[in-house]
């Protein structure tokens, strides 16, 4: 890195910084945009490929429909309008990664258009406008061997279509204006916002540093009471939230100090390094890349009937800012405890859990507790231990009616996680119920007493806390299954 860079406040100082982001997102339906092959990520190298996704002469492309509803449902999702007729283009160009030499994509008819995000950043409001929503595939991949992997002093390419014809929806705002000292934190809270989205709509995996969302990152700078657009830069590819800011705030740093001098912003792609934090030139953009975008013959327009928009919309998820503000608010969280319950990703298995009739209190210590635990240890996501949300409110009902206290109920897991049935069963065919029978508990507690005659005396003399150690003990001759409470009562009564 040897760019001069601008005081961060001295930009801020001399120019207003403009944005536009330009979000790509890989769907995780099934199969591909065109065909049927599977759209799953991985695989060994050109086994899920066929005559359509590698681009062969006369094989012929068909419409995923699966594609245009999660297309409709984002685009929904963001307020955009959904276009009553809406065309695929020819984007033409050639790279190795691409077989047919060009991407069917879309050009002036997108399926989506016009929309907006209400993003905030320190306590104030921002509104991200979203200028549209397309629809295209994405393309294979490079695999540059020998060397540093990269195209530069390699030996040889080898080229994997297994991702070539997946789904890929690409979102692009117009340029963001206004967010002032905040445009770094903005653009990443915009993508924050769609992440979150995008996995509560349950149209794509979401993972930016898995590349199934991703970010061009573009910015200009104004001279202050300029209401001219200045010349921008395009980070490309970046794939995490961190980057995404440390981008912008790059490049306005990098792009004031050029101004600065009175010298000129060069308008091309970048690339941004993830280790060092500075971006490098990629390709210029000074002449304009000439795609020759023309209406894909192979297809028929999309026509989506009114009907099916509103029935689309009807199965929008509440949009996740709102439904964390809620969550917090209903549950009395502080914001600390929400982040533990959103690090574990167990949110929707506890609201599901007190949906089911738990109080959020029970429902976020299980979930958190035990259960995250024994996920993590069996490398399973939270949703998959083998418990439900319903089975945690039994549990708690066992609990709540003493019929078995904490440290049971984590053996009443361990068994209905093995598949030895609902938790009451497991505490019947195991045996775990707590005894308050005092008959038997009765004649533990003497025993006890019995075996340490020092202890006993010491408590006779007033020294109440030494009961702990006689209580332990009986817990202990007692499994566990005992209810510490009334053993305390037992000792107490005995011992006066
Ligand atoms: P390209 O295909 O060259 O990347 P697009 O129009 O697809 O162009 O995307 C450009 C993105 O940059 C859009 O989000 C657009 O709103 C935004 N943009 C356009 N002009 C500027 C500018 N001068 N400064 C910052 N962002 C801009
Ligand atoms: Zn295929
Ligand atoms: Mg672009």
């Amino acid at each position: 890195m040897n760019d001069e860079l601008m005081d961060y406040d001295e930009v801020l100082e001399r120019f207003d910084p403009v944005l536009g982001l330009e979000v790509h997102v890989e769907l995780n339906t099934a199969s591909k945009m065109w065909c049927g092959c599977s759209a799953a990520p991985g695989g060994e190298p050109n086994t899920r490929v066929c005559p359509v996704c590698l681009g062969l002469p006369g094989s012929l492309p068909v419409v995923n429909g699966k594609a245009v509803e999660s297309a409709i449902r984002i685009g929904l999702s963001i307020n955009c309008q959904i276009a009553e007729f809406s065309r695929f283009a020819r984007k033409n160009y050639f790279y190795p990664d691409m077989t047919k030499d060009y991407q069917i994509s879309q050009s002036d008819e997108p399926i989506c258009h016009d929309g907006w995000v209400d993003v905030e950043v320190d306590g104030q409001g921002f509104r991200v406008e979203v200028e549209r929503v397309h629809m295209e595939e994405d393309a294979g991949k490079s695999l540059h061997m020998g060397g540093a992997g990269r195209i530069h002093g390699a030996d040889y390419s080898l080229m994997d279509y297994n991702r070539a014809g997946v789904p890929l929806m690409e979102i692009v705002t117009r340029p963001i204006m206004g967010t002032g000292r905040y445009a770094p934190q903005v653009g990443r809270a915009y993508m924050s916002y769609l992440r979150d989205m995008m996995k509560a709509l349950g149209v794509s995996e979401a993972r930016m540093e898995q590349g199934n969302m991703r970010c061009d990152a573009n910015v200009s700078l104004m001279p202050k009471g300029s209401d001219v657009l200045g010349t921008r830069t395009e980070t490309k590819n970046v794939n995490s939230l961190k980057s995404v800011e440390g981008a912008l705030r790059y490049e306005m740093m990098r792009q004031g100090a050029i101004l600065a001098k009175g010298g000129k912003v060069k308008q091309e792609t970048r690339m941004w390094h993830e280790d060092g934090e500075y971006t490098t030139p990629g390709r210029s953009k000074e002449q304009a890349e000439d795609y020759r975008y023309f209406p894909e013959p192979d297809l028929v327009p999309i026509t989506p009937s009114r009907e099916w928009v509103e029935e689309l919309r009807a199965t929008l998820p509440e949009p996740p800012a709102e439904r964390r503000k809620r969550v917090i608010e209903q549950w009395g969280l502080s914001e600390r405890e929400m982040g533990d319950i959103e690090a574990v990703g167990a949110l929707d298995l506890i609201e599901a859990t007190v949906e089911a009739g738990a109080k959020p209190q029970a429902a976020r210590k299980w979930w958190l507790g035990e259960l995250a635990r024994r996920a993590n240890e069996a490398d399973v996501a939270l949703d998959e231990v083998g418990m439900s949300p319903a089975q945690v409110v039994e549990l708690q009902r066992l609990v709540d009616a003493k019929t078995i206290n904490d440290k049971l109920a984590r053996q009443v897991i361990e068994g209905v996680i093995a598949g030895e049935g609902e938790p009451a069963q497991v505490v019947e065919q195991r045996g775990l119920a707590v005894v308050s029978d005092d008959g038997a508990l009765s004649a533990a507690v003497d025993e006890v007493i019995a075996a340490n005659p020092d202890v006993a005396q010491k408590i006779r003399d007033g020294k109440v806390q030494a009961a702990g150690a006689l209580i332990g003990q009986v817990m202990k001759a007692m499994k566990g299954q005992a209810d510490a409470g009334r053993v305390r009562e037992l000792i107490m009564e005995k011992l006066s």
